[in-house]
């Protein structure tokens, strides 16, 4: 079972994660974008780990929903509000119960996942976060439908995501400032893809710690 402590444990990864690889993210987005993924999700989740740092939430729904809204109140960039939807509808999906299971976890990105997906209006495949979110997503469900242990789970959703974030590379960008490129967006990795295959490197670390 997971708890607040983890959920906490993991955003506050992610913002150092984000902290030391921004210029990678933004180097990421330089080619295909305007060069400010990498700052964008540091200044968004430093403020959630400011923010958790001063008041923890309670329960592990809390604590997605309030880094959600801290994201969408603090990121200008397309991926505040498609990270902060993500967040705070996965969280909304936890409820208020103060652990959850791997199964409501996995059902509750899924949700996360499928607000991103309305959000943006983006497709498998339109060479976005949604690339290696919805990999980490099916991995993560069938994991838990075999029963794997949460450490495992989260092992095989990093490299579904990171599988997925590679396989952006040859796709020509449908959505987000990438796509103005057209066919020049062909031959770099997502942005987005990226920093989503982060977030789920972090939980498997969270896990393992
Ligand atoms: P901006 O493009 O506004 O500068 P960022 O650079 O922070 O914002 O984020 C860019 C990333 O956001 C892209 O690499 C892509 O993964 C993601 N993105 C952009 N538009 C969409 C969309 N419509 N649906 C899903 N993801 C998107
Ligand atoms: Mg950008
Ligand atoms: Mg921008």
């Amino acid at each position: 079972m997971l708890d607040s402590a983890f959920f906490h444990r993991w955003t506050v990864a992610v913002a150092a994660a984000v902290d030391r690889e921004a210029d990678r993210l933004t180097e990421l987005d330089s080619a295909i974008g305007d060069a400010d993924h990498g700052s964008n999700l540091r200044r968004g989740f430093a403020a959630v780990a400011r923010a958790q740092g001063e008041e923890p939430p309670g329960s592990p729904g809390a604590v997605l929903g309030s880094a959600g809204r801290k994201l969408i109140s603090t990121v200008g960039g397309a991926s505040g509000p498609l990270y902060g939807t993500l967040l705070r509808r996965t969280g909304k999906a936890l409820g208020e119960s103060a652990e959850v299971s791997l199964p409501a976890f996995a059902a509750a990105l899924r949700a996360g996942t499928d607000a991103v997906a309305q959000l943006g209006g983006a497709a498998p495949g339109d060479k976005t976060m949604l690339d290696a979110l919805l990999p980490a997503v099916d991995a993560l469900e069938a994991a838990a439908e075999q029963q794997e242990d949460v450490a495992a789970a989260f092992r095989a959703a990093r490299d579904a995501a990171e599988s997925g974030a590679l396989a952006t590379v040859p796709l020509r960008a449908h959505k987000g400032r990438a796509s103005y490129l057209g066919e020049r967006s062909v031959g770099h990795q997502d942005p987005g893809a990226a920093s989503a295959a982060l977030l789920f490197r972090t939980l498997a670390e969270t896990a393992e710690a």
